[in-house]
């Protein structure tokens, strides 16, 4: 039974010296019984109160850990059931699913490609996270081999997908130190499927076709020393599963139902590759902390990561870039020099079609508090003195030997000002950042500046 905070503030030192980042021990007590922080946030919290207190600060969902390296996927240890309440924490992890009929030459090619499906996106590195081995018609030497191949290929973390404990088991002697996810213990074999997860130290996946089910499999599996579960719901139509997911988040977050309190898998199953990768979506969205697909086209992973990326930052922290000048391609005095805000998709969006241009060229970013170029208008978070200014502090003249700046189209409103107040030669962008190439190629080349 979860404790409240006020059961918790009797545990804690009552000091309120602020070590935690709150003002008050009641206040994190009170962050700690809505699961909000954990309870070694406080480092003057005793052993006996830590003991007592564990049950109470414990995550919802445990937090699950796939694979052994620096490549391990982490999942779960989620905490809301709305981004706008928090934030999510763990990403879904992405897994393209690989079956075992696979000669060697066609498997090496395709964990090939799996190793370059990287991309980056407004500054960050995506990409897919697991490769998931489905069992269909291989012995077990022949499957034990094929896992072999993969680990040898790749640093992914794997998902075994067998519910055979026999065949499991010799894959598991091959590359059991990559602490892969095995799938599934099921009410038939749960028990020498825990036996195996306990033995080889993985996380194992429980598969049931109802939530009571589950939650009684997780508790007769967790009774045998297994604590690292992933559950599968079993459903596999979209709006059931969406139904079931929705229900297993809400009962681990706030119900704080301990015997579903574990991360969760889906798996896709619409055939129409574009119908695949919505699919796939809705199960990032809402809730899904693995999903197995088997589209592996760029065209698809891409969206899917855009996705992902999207849900899994911080509604509540604007993503932002370093205020600063910065230099795209080998600049001279004579470059342009593009004026943008700090909103990160904003400027990595400018950054990439400079790079296009291949005209070497200055962006000066300007403070806008992580807002685009309109938003930050209306908002009135900046404006042409906070540019002058901003260009003055970055020292822009000293770098060039002309005295022009491109400002967005979307703000040519600024262009008097910051030529009448600041005595900066103003020319007019682009309002869309498409057309950034053209511009410094032709208007910029022939453009009047002085
Ligand atoms: S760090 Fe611990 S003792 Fe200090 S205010 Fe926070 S809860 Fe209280």
């Amino acid at each position: 039974m979860a404790l409240t905070g006020l059961q918790i503030y009797k545990l804690l030192p009552k000091t309120n010296c602020g070590d935690c980042n709150f003002p008050t021990c009641m206040a994190f007590a009170m962050q700690v019984a809505a699961k909000k922080v954990p309870l070694d946030q406080c480092p003057h919290v005793s052993e006996e109160a830590k003991a007592q207190l564990a049950e109470a600060s414990a995550p919802p969902m445990r937090l699950v850990c796939i694979g052994n390296d620096e490549n391990k996927l982490e999942i779960g240890q989620e905490t809301v059931l709305f981004r706008h309440k928090e934030k999510f924490y763990h990403p879904t992890g992405v897994a393209i699913l690989l079956e075992d009929s696979l000669t060697d030459e066609e498997l090496d090619k395709e964990v090939s490609y799996l190793n370059q499906l990287k991309f980056t996106r407004v500054g960050e590195k995506i990409s897919i996270d697991l490769v998931a081995l489905k069992h269909k018609s291989t012995t077990a030497e022949e499957y034990a081999q094929l896992t072999e191949k993969i680990t040898k290929k790749t640093s992914l973390p794997l998902i075994l997908i067998c519910q055979d404990p026999s065949i499991v088991e010799v894959a598991l002697k091959v590359i059991g130190g990559r602490r892969p996810l095995v799938y599934s213990a099921n009410r038939e074999n749960f028990k020498k499927m825990a036996s195996l997860a306990r033995e080889y130290n993985c996380p194992l996946a429980v598969y049931a076709e109802s939530l009571e089910e589950l939650a009684d499999l997780t508790q007769e599996i967790k009774s045998l020393g297994v604590n690292d579960l992933v559950l599968d719901p079993g459903t596999r139509k979209t709006g059931d599963a969406l139904n079931s997911l929705t229900k297993l988040r809400r009962l681990a977050v706030e119900k704080v139902f301990r015997p579903l309190g574990y991360p969760t898998m889906m798996f896709t199953s619409e055939e129409d590759p574009f119908q695949e990768i919505a699919q796939a979506a809705t199960y990032i969205c809402k809730y899904a902390s693995i999903v197995v697909i088997r589209a592996k086209g760029k065209w698809q992973i891409l969206p899917l990561l855009t996705v992902r990326q999207n849900i899994y930052t911080d509604p509540q922290v604007p993503n932002t870039v370093e205020v600063k000048l910065y230099e795209i391609g080998p600049v001279t005095p004579d470059s342009p020099v593009i004026v943008t805000t700090n909103f990160s998709l904003t400027y990595f969006t400018v950054e990439s079609e400079v790079e296009n241009s291949k005209v070497p060229t200055y962006i000066s970013v300007v403070d806008t508090e992580g807002l685009g170029v309109l938003n930050a208008y209306a908002g009135d978070k900046w404006s042409p003195e906070k540019i002058a200014k901003t260009l003055e502090q970055q020292k822009v003249r000293e770098r060039i030997n002309h005295n022009t700046i491109i400002i967005p189209g979307l703000v040519a409103v600024f262009r008097a000002e910051l030529i009448d107040e600041f005595g900066w030669n103003v020319l007019v962008g682009p309002e869309e950042a498409a057309r950034i190439p053209s511009f410094l190629k032709n208007e910029w080349k022939s453009g009047d500046k002085k």
